[in-house]
């Protein structure tokens, strides 16, 4: 079995350390030049499910930026989004975090950020709202916005 795990990148020297979850917590360094990890922001390499009980503590308390993507089973562009969007989680890994709300299963969530179709795209950054995407946009156009939160 592969154990689920997250990158926890170093603040001193840049290098991504990774590291189980089942240690996310504990005390750790880095691998590279053994400064002490800060592991409370823990930035999986997928995108991870989110739904109304988890959205606060995975999205809204998240020290960092946060792209959220609302999608839907029976939606064929978000079938297309969704791979794109657990690419890049692996290529930002450990500087924004990447969640995903299936719309049917948390329409409080929809409602409340005015989603109105699916693909929609919202990215958070410290509790706040900070852009959104509405479609299937190509990557390279998720990426410049990306960017700008970094
Ligand atoms: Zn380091």
């Amino acid at each position: 079995m592969v154990q689920d795990s997250f990158i926890s990148r170093c603040t001193q020297c840049g290098a991504k350390n990774r590291i189980p979850r089942s240690r996310a917590g504990e005390k750790a360094v880095c691998g590279k030049c053994r400064a002490q990890l800060n592991l409370t922001a823990a930035y999986p390499e997928h995108a991870i499910d989110v739904n109304e009980r988890t959205f606060d503590a995975e999205v809204l308390r998240f020290p960092g930026p946060v792209l959220v993507l609302f999608w839907a089973p029976w939606c064929g562009h978000c079938r297309i989004l969704l791979p794109v969007v657990d690419d890049l989680a692996s290529e930002y890994s450990g500087l924004i975090k990447f969640t995903k709300i299936d719309l049917d299963k948390s329409q409080g969530l929809a409602s409340q950020y005015q989603v109105q179709s699916v693909p929609t795209m919202i990215v958070f950054k410290n509790g706040g709202l900070v852009n959104r995407l509405l479609g299937a946009v190509p990557k390279d156009q998720i990426v410049y916005h990306l960017r700008a939160l970094l």
